[in-house]
């Protein structure tokens, strides 16, 4: 699903979020790269990944998983990544179960974000440096809770409905971030429970 909001309009930069910045070697397993500075690389070469010696990977979270258990058996060398793990989160999708975020962050021993973005990679937040949360990252883009569920929507669109929920959708952040912030961003079970009953 696309942002519709943004359609049509000269496109802001797109770039990854703190702590990824333009000096580094970042790389998306993916066919084209949706971010700023950052170099693309599809399935078939991760041989090609391997040379290019990224600090900081982003990927959705099937597809780092995937890569986690290629570097356990010893068919992926990424010990250049040294910086973070970017996970992708498209609207419609939830947030990491812990223990595959464990997984993930054995395998590469560096932070990791999540980014919730839309299916053309516009940014919609991204994970609180201090892990507190996500952070909205586009300044039309505000949040309510409708019942339990996090409800997303930019003027004259009509909103999105996530299928998460959030605990807590106010305050200011300990990170020193003042964008809204929304914590403990989790799967809204309670929705989905009433929809499919
Ligand atoms: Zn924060």
């Amino acid at each position: 699903m696309a942002w519709l909001g943004m359609r049509g309009r000269k496109r802001p930069g797109r770039a990854l979020p703190f702590p990824a910045g333009p000096h580094l070697r970042m790389a998306q397993l993916a066919k084209t790269a949706g971010f700023d500075s950052v170099v693309a690389f599809p399935e078939e070469c991760v041989s090609e990944l391997q040379s290019f010696k990224p600090q900081v990977l982003v990927a959705p979270a099937q597809a780092l998983l995937a890569a986690a258990h290629a570097i356990f058996a010893g068919d992926l060398l990424l010990e250049s990544i040294d910086v973070a793990i970017f996970v992708l989160i498209q609207i419609g999708d939830t947030p990491v179960p812990p223990p595959e975020r464990d997984l993930i962050w054995r395998a590469f021993r560096v932070p990791v974000y999540e980014l919730y973005v839309d299916s053309e990679s516009n940014l919609l937040a991204s994970e609180c440096e201090a892990h507190d949360g996500w952070h909205l990252r586009s300044p039309n883009l505000q949040f309510f809770l409708e019942g339990r569920e996090l409800l997303l929507c930019c003027p004259h669109q009509p909103p999105i409905r996530t299928g998460l929920t959030a605990s807590c959708t106010d305050g200011r952040c300990a990170c020193g971030d003042i964008a809204p912030l929304l914590r403990a961003v989790t799967e809204n079970f309670k929705s989905l429970a009433a929809s499919a009953s």
